[in-house]
């Protein structure tokens, strides 16, 4: 027996798709953010976070996340609603999903999968260490089951910004991923969702996302990456730091702007984060 064979396993860091979208904005961000979540979970008196970051006191700022976006030239754009149709199933939803769908399902079209609740309907990738929750899942004809993202937004608000649609692409991808994870099949594609609250659904569309091999093979690329970094390094910037609740809370250093969240994203990142909370 070879001593690799008696070795422990090395345990995953565990990510998230939301962790993904915040390291291709700002690694040093994600860092705080892991940072601070494992503080709260850890008992009374242990170290505070500055003495735990990875990030040593000289790094050299970043202009860009090393994490390579993934491509986007086979994204299908739909203008207008969502066509479902009576074979379309909704197999599941995110309880904790504040945004209602505007698609109609008629009762019979709603048949809740148990697969997705064996952790509470959170989906979870032993085998990448991944997790999350998609805010909904169709099982559409010949079976395909596809996650569905809504985002009350304009589906051209900001694409082709720095940030864009391609925070959403990044998520979308993690949670085809994880529906591959837990049913065993890859999904062909995942739909984002985008109706304009604001323009009271004026400008409703949904993007196609496809999810191959080039996609899967990115969502792996990915996931080491960030497991890689050991320096999680920053990315000052005033369209990242603005809002970037770890600099709402003080815990970075290298910020270059105020953080300037409005009333509705501090509520909801409160609520979220209820021990940080700073009135
Ligand atoms: S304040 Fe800016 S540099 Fe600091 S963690 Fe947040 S986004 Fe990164």
């Amino acid at each position: 027996m070879s001593l690799n064979a008696l070795a422990p396993p090395v345990a995953l860091e565990h990510l998230t798709p939301h962790d993904l979208v915040t390291y291709f904005r700002c690694p040093h961000e994600l860092e705080l953010a892991h940072l601070r979540r494992s503080t709260a979970a850890a008992p009374t008196g242990a170290a505070p976070v500055a003495l735990a970051v990875r990030t040593p006191p000289d790094v050299v700022p970043l202009r860009r996340s090393p994490l390579e976006p993934p491509s986007t030239a086979s994204l299908v754009f739909n203008e207008g609603r969502l066509d479902v149709f009576p074979t379309d199933a909704l197999v599941y939803e995110d309880a904790g999903e504040e945004e209602e769908l505007p698609v109609l399902f008629a009762p019979g079209q709603v048949q809740p999968d148990p697969a997705f609740q064996r952790h509470g309907g959170n989906l979870v990738d032993d085998e990448l260490g991944l997790s999350g929750r998609p805010d909904f899942i169709l099982r559409r004809a010949g079976g395909v089951v596809v996650p569905l993202e809504y985002k009350g937004t304009h589906p051209f608000h900001d694409l082709h910004g720095t940030h864009g649609r391609t925070f959403d692409v990044i998520q979308m991808l993690a949670e085809c991923r994880l529906v591959e994870a837990v049913t065993g099949r890859r999904p062909p594609y995942g739909i984002l969702l985008y109706g304009d609250v604001a323009g009271e659904g004026a400008h409703e569309g949904w993007f196609q996302i496809p999810y191959g091999d080039r996609e899967a093979g990115w969502m792996r690329y990915a996931l080491a990456t960030v497991r890689q970094d050991a320096v999680r390094p920053p990315v000052p910037a005033e369209r990242n730091c603005a809002s970037c609740p770890p600099h709402r809370d003080g815990l970075c250093r290298y910020a270059a702007a105020r953080y300037d969240g409005g009333d509705l994203l501090r509520d909801r990142l409160h609520r979220q984060l209820g021990q940080f909370h700073r009135p």
